[in-house]
């Protein structure tokens, strides 16, 4: 397999942009490998600027829940585009989206819609600062919940990936309003009330971890956090910018049965597009300006393409569409399990729907420290055997894999005998 046009890509780039990216995990970095630059995709497909064509797991970091290009979006984005990208002034396609998303995430009464995850968390902390009149906030250690100054402390995703400690240029004066308590831990967090209870404006948390890999809550551990946040006056922000229609059709909370104050939206809920939103009860988002007095605002907000992308997307799914897309999940982690034992490497599978985190470590992952415990070069050599076999995945141990509405029985298939042969080949 060539990737000389990539190379050449990556060399021009890096002169260009920080790293050669617009994104971090785009580097990768971490799996000593330069960026593959990509040009088109169809379906589960994906086609790289060296015309190698992969089955793609990352779908641009989770969105494309129905594939690439889907015609029903692509053609709605095509009619849209025709008649104006921007007007600054409401559209119909605004009430479209927020009626669909009101019905389908049971927290939320109200919405507000931005341009992506990062802004749906910091919006959404400041609306539960305002609302509380509280300065402090409990996020988990691992989760990432975009690169806000609040929010970067002790996070995954890249930061993780990277081994940076907490990032420079967050002031001492903000960093120090953030509480950081180990995931899928009642007791740290308990502690943590009884010593600021009375000072916490929120705990936001994602309901499933999807940035320190695949990390499921305990069972009963988001109830845990729903009843300590109530009984402490302190609002519960879910994060579900990647679990949002992606690990049920009523997200995380509908799966889970547990309803925050708050949710932050994002990747799905844009289709592919530049979108996120943060919504919840009607009592605290009528705080937000123009009703209430916490600023919010945005000149690309609610744009007509990004609503329609998101609309077509959401439209698009059935609760059958997520069965479907679990049964082939079921499939490919059988497969994993399978390839593992065979070729006796220590992996240890976690999964939400169709987020799936596949660790080298024969220690159960339940936060940061144990997903820690990961074999890197394992990881990193696993990758490398997977591109080569044209198979597309997160470049990093620290972010788990998705798939789609588009990805075929063959897909796994092919998928599987990829695993077989990477694990075959892990030189121990
Ligand atoms: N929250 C979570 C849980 C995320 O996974 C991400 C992005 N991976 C973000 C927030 C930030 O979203 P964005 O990259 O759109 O700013």
């Amino acid at each position: 397999m060539s990737l000389n046009h990539s190379i050449d890509a990556y060399e021009e780039a890096v002169d260009l942009m920080p790293g050669g990216v617009n994104s971090p995990v785009r580097a990768f970095k971490s799996v000593g490998m330069n960026p593959v630059f990509m040009k088109e995709g169809k379906g589960s497909k994906i086609v790289d600027i060296d015309n190698n064509e992969y089955i793609d797991y990352v779908l641009s970091w989770g969105p494309l829940i129905l594939g690439h290009s889907d015609e029903r979006v692509v053609k709605k984005l095509q009619d849209i585009t025709a008649k104006g990208t921007s007007f600054g002034a409401p559209t119909l396609l605004e009430n479209d989206l927020a009626k669909l998303v009101i019905d389908r995430v049971p927290s939320i009464e109200m919405v507000r819609m931005v341009n992506s995850g990062t802004e749906a968390t910091m919006s959404a902390i400041r609306l539960a600062r305002g609302y509380t009149s509280r300065d402090l906030i409990i996020k988990f250690e691992g989760s990432y919940h975009g690169h806000g100054d609040s929010l970067l402390i002790k996070a995954g995703s890249g930061v993780a990936t990277l081994g940076l400690p907490d990032s420079p240029g967050v002031p001492e004066n903000i960093a120090k309003n953030t509480i950081t308590v180990p995931y899928n831990d009642t007791d740290s967090l308990k502690l943590a009330f009884e010593h600021y209870g009375d000072r916490i404006a929120a705990v936001i948390m994602e309901p499933v971890c999807g940035n320190m890999g695949v990390v499921p809550p305990k069972d009963g551990f988001l109830q845990d956090v729903r009843d300590i946040t109530e009984e402490n006056g302190s609002l519960l922000i879910f994060d579900e910018v990647m679990t949002g229609f992606r690990v049920g059709y009523h997200s995380a909370q509908g799966h889970y049965e547990v309803i925050p104050d708050l949710t932050c939206l994002g990747k799905v809920i844009g289709g592919g597009l530049p979108v996120g939103a943060y919504g919840g009860k009607r009592e605290i988002m009528e705080q937000i300006a123009p009703t209430g007095p916490i600023y919010q605002a945005g000149t690309l907000s609610g744009n007509p393409l990004a609503m329609t992308a998101g609309y077509e997307t959401l439209s698009a799914l059935s609760k059958e569409s997520y069965e479907d897309i679990n049964n082939k999940v079921d499939k490919l982690v059988k497969g994993f399990k399978e390839a593992a034992e065979k070729f006796d490497i220590s992996i240890h599978i976690n999964r939400a729907g169709s987020m799936v985190g596949v660790f080298f470590t024969d220690e159960e992952v339940i936060n940061f420290e144990t997903a820690q415990t990961s074999n890197l070069d394992y990881f990193a050599q696993y990758y490398r055997s997977m591109v080569n076999e044209g198979i597309f995945l997160p470049p990093s141990q620290f972010e788990g894999l998705f798939l789609s509405t588009a990805h075929t029985d063959e897909d796994i298939e092919k998928t599987i005998k990829a695993i077989h042969k990477a694990f075959q080949q892990i030189e121990k």
